[in-house]
C-alpha cells in the first residue's frame, strides 16, 4: 500500500451484470478500495433463480457449466466466496439472465442454441425490463448513498451488460454521483465492440488504473470461486490470471491494471 493513491470514497457501489463480472473486469481496484477502509458494495443485476422449463439454450449452458437442475444457487454461493475473498459486500437483484428470459407473447427471449445468445437477444427490445432494472438501481443508490459508481462498458455485446449499462446510466442520470464504466473482462481482450450509450451520452476519460499485486493476487484467487464458470471462461485453454495479465501488459509492462471510461453528457458536461 503507497500513500500515494488517491483517497478512497467512503461507499462504492458496483453494478455487475452477471454473477462474476465485478470480479473478472474491476476485481483487483475494488479490492484496493475496500482494503483502502471503502466499503464496496457488489449489487448484480441478474441473479434471479429460475425454475423449470429451461430452454434449449438454458440446457446447453448448463451443460457447459456442468451442473443439472437450477445453477443459480450454486453460483450465487460462488458469489459470495469470491466478493468475502476480496472484502466486498454482495447484494442480488432477481431479474432473469437472458437465457431464462420469456417475452410478453411467452416466446423464449433466447430459443436457439445455435446462435449467440446476443444475436438474438438484441433483436427485441425490452423495455419494461429496463425501466425495473433502473428503478431499483436507483432505489438501491438512493438508500446506500455511493460516492461513486462502477458498472460495465458492454464490450463484446452480450444483452445482459448492455441492459445493465444502459438501466444504471438510465437510474443515475440527473444525480451528482460520479458514474465510471469499467472494460468488460475477458472480452475486452478478443474485441473493442461495444453498444451504442443512450442519446446524449457518451464516453469520455479512459483511464488505465494500475493496482498493487497484492490486489491482482486477491482478484486471481477470488475468481477461482467461480467454478462453475472456468470452462466457459476458456480456463482450461489458459488459465484464466495468465490470460488476464497477457490484456494488462498490453497497456502496461510494470503493473496490473484495469480501465474505465467515464460518463459525459450532451453539452460536454462530464461527471
Ligand atoms: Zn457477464
Amino acid at each position: 500500500m503507497t500513500s500515494a493513491r488517491p483517497t478512497a470514497p467512503t461507499r462504492v457501489l458496483a453494478v455487475s451484470p452477471h454473477l462474476d463480472d465485478a470480479v473478472l473486469s474491476y476485481g483487483a481496484r475494488l479490492h484496493q478500495l475496500a482494503r483502502s477502509g471503502a466499503e464496496v458494495v457488489v449489487l448484480t443485476v441478474f441473479a434471479g433463480v429460475p425454475g423449470p422449463p429451461y430452454s434449449a439454450t438454458a440446457h446447453v449452458y448448463h451443460d457447459t457449466w456442468g451442473v443439472s437442475g437450477n445453477p443459480v444457487p450454486m453460483r450465487i454461493d460462488e458469489d459470495a466466496k469470491a466478493l468475502r475473498e476480496l472484502g466486498l459486500t454482495p447484494r442480488h437483484a432477481d431479474f432473469l439472465d437472458a437465457i431464462y428470459r420469456t417475452l410478453p407473447n411467452g416466446r423464449w427471449l433466447v430459443d436457439d442454441p445455435s446462435r449467440s445468445v446476443s444475436s438474438q437477444a438484441l433483436e427485441v427490445e425490452e423495455p419494461d425490463l429496463m425501466a425495473s432494472v433502473a428503478q431499483h438501481i436507483r432505489e438501491f443508490s438512493t438508500r446506500f448513498r455511493p460516492a461513486a459508481v462502477y458498472t460495465c462498458a458492454a464490450i463484446g455485446r452480450h444483452v445482459d451488460h448492455w441492459r445493465t449499462r444502459d438501466a444504471t446510466v438510465k437510474a443515475l442520470l440527473g444525480t451528482d454521483i460520479p458514474l465510471r464504466f469499467w472494460e468488460d473482462l475477458p472480452y475486452r481482450g478478443k474485441t473493442t465492440r461495444m453498444p451504442p450509450l443512450p442519446a446524449g451520452t457518451s464516453f469520455t476519460g479512459h483511464l488505465v488504473e494500475p493496482v498493487d499485486p497484492q490486489d491482482r493476487d486477491a482478484k486471481f484467487r477470488a475468481l477461482l470461486h467461480y467454478e462453475s464458470q472456468l470452462a466457459l471462461l476458456g480456463h482450461e485453454s489458459e488459465p484464466l490470471p495468465e490470460r488476464l495479465e497477457r490484456y494488462a501488459r498490453e497497456r502496461s509492462e510494470t503493473a496490473y491494471n484495469e480501465a474505465t471510461w467515464g460518463l459525459a453528457t450532451t453539452g460536454g458536461a462530464t461527471r
